[in-house]
Parts: structure tokens; C-alpha cells; sequence
């Protein structure tokens, strides 16, 4: 069995930053809070744990004065200002791209554009968009979402940094035909089209390919999506143990691609595991 390892693999650059940020300031405080899941892998966030970090789901759980880790999805002016409140020690992760899709959404309402967010209204970087439209921004996760849309003067889109392409200019081309004046920022990271570009070419060379990343990572289910749209046979795992023996009958060449949240470490295991058949 040949094994074809796609690059770029596994962790962005904004995922990196946040993991080496938190595990810094783990280092510096021994014990971390953070809101929500630090990272969408969780093989990752167990170690992580064990490390000292502390998961609470809400920011009226954090202890007073605590130190609080921000994850590379971001989170809202709302909440950073109650963290804030109860004297906390912000340890920021937010990826500068998803900072930048913030920015320009801000900037967007400040101007006076209805602003639409494409992209999964219920994932946390969504929610850190709309937050700082002070929440008055529409998220619509197709062009479906808007026929029914009213038409506006002015009209503001940005995207769910980890969106596709193709999904962002149907949305902008269906709200063409109902703004007089429509402005529309780009904000989909490169670090994702370009896991999912490898998908495709590993789906061209390979018999089937292995996706490995969490299940409640948007990215990783994005490049299990790209791989079948290719035809390819692909298997998404979380963990090496999870390798199935039958899907690999009769397959000589398989692909190796990762989400922007699995670490090289568990890439590494995959591999090893496969290497050793
Ligand atoms: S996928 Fe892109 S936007 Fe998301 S954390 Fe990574 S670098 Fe940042």
C-alpha cells in the first residue's frame, strides 16, 4: 500500500497560534479557563486538558479574576466586555482572519448595510460575526435562505471564514438583483480552499482517501464533502483505531488529507498506524 500524504496537512496558521498561545499561558497560570471547546478535535482538547485547561459553556461560569482563553473562532464584544467585568485575564486566540471578517462586519453596520454573514448560523465564529453587528445581521447558509429576502438600498456580505467558494458568489449573485448598492468582502481563509484544493487532487491520484479530524469540525466535514463531489471513496476518522480493515481491501494507493484542527501528532499516529499493515 502506497500511502500520498496531502499538503498543506493538519493544523492553519490561526489554529497554531491559538494552540501555542493557550498552551503558553498553561504553562504561565497552570490553570485556563475556557469557553466552549478550544479547538474542534477532541483527541486534541483532551490533551489539553490534562495540561490544565477547564472547559465552561457559559462566561457567567468563570471564576472571578480567572485566566480565560479566546479560541481561534473568536467569540463576541458581549461577552469579552462580562469577562472583562468579572476582572479575568483575557488570553486572545482569535485567528487575524476570522478578526478580519469581524472588522469588516462592524464596519459593514456601522455604514448602514443590512449585513448578511454566509455561513452555519449555529457555529461559534458565525456567532462571534453577528456579534459585532450588536447581532443584527442576517446569516444565511445558502442562496436558498435569501428568496425570500426583501429587497434594501444597501446590502453588506462577508463569509464564515472556512465557506466555500462557490456557495459565497451564488449568495452575492442572487442579492445582486436586490440591492441598489451591494458591497461584498472575500473572507474566506486560504488555509481552507487550499485543504480543500489537495482533496481534489488527492481524490485524482489516489483509490480512496482518509480524512482525519473531529466530527464537530466544519472544515474537516467540508473536505469529506469535496472528496465524495469528486467521486472519491473516503473514510473520515477521528483516531487511528478507527481505520476500517475492509475499507482498505484492494486499495493500493490512498490519500491522507487532515482538517485545520487535527494535530501532527495524531496525523503522525494515523500514519504510523497504516505504515505498520
Ligand atoms: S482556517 Fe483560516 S480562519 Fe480558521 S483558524 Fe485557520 S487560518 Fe484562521
Amino acid at each position: 500500500m502506497r500511502l500520498v500524504i496531502g499538503k498543506p496537512l493538519g493544523f492553519c496558521f490561526g489554529v497554531k497560534r491559538a494552540i501555542d498561545k493557550l498552551e503558553a499561558a498553561l504553562k504561565d497560570y497552570g490553570k485556563v479557563y475556557a469557553l466552549g471547546s478550544p479547538i474542534h478535535n477532541e483527541e486534541e482538547v483532551k490533551r489539553l486538558i490534562s495540561l490544565g485547561l477547564e472547559l465552561v459553556e457559559e462566561v457567567e461560569e468563570l471564576p472571578e479574576s480567572s485566566v480565560v482563553f479566546i479560541r481561534a473562532h473568536g467569540t463576541t464584544p458581549e461577552i469579552l466586555e462580562k469577562a472583562r467585568e468579572k476582572g479575568c485575564t483575557i488570553i486572545d486566540g482569535t485567528c487575524p482572519s476570522v478578526k478580519n471578517a469581524q472588522e469588516k462586519a462592524r464596519l459593514l453596520s456601522q455604514e448602514g448595510y443590512e449585513v448578511i454573514v454566509v455561513g452555519d448560523p449555529k457555529h461559534p465564529e458565525v456567532q462571534s460575526i453577528k456579534g459585532c453587528t450588536s447581532g443584527r445581521a442576517s446569516v444565511v447558509s445558502s442562496s436558498r435562505d435569501i428568496a425570500g429576502f426583501p429587497s434594501r438600498d444597501k446590502i453588506g456580505v462577508v463569509s464564515q471564514t472556512t465557506q466555500e467558494e462557490g456557495t459565497l458568489l451564488s449568495v452575492v449573485s442572487v442579492l445582486l438583483r436586490k440591492a441598489r448598492e451591494l458591497r461584498a468582502y472575500n473572507t474566506i481563509c486560504k488555509a481552507t480552499l487550499h485543504r480543500q484544493e489537495t482533496v481534489r487532487k488527492l481524490a485524482a491520484e489516489t483509490e480512496g482517501i482518509i480524512v482525519i479530524g473531529g466530527r464537530n469540525s466544519t472544515n474537516t466535514a467540508k473536505l469529506v464533502e469535496v472528496g465524495k463531489r469528486e467521486g472519491s471513496d473516503v473514510l473520515w476518522i477521528t483516531k487511528p483505531d478507527e481505520i476500517d480493515k475492509s475499507w482498505l481491501e484492494n486499495k493500493h494507493i490512498i490519500g491522507i488529507a487532515a482538517g485545520a484542527s487535527t494535530p501532527d501528532w495524531l496525523i503522525n499516529d494515523v500514519i504510523n498506524s497504516l505504515s505498520s499493515r
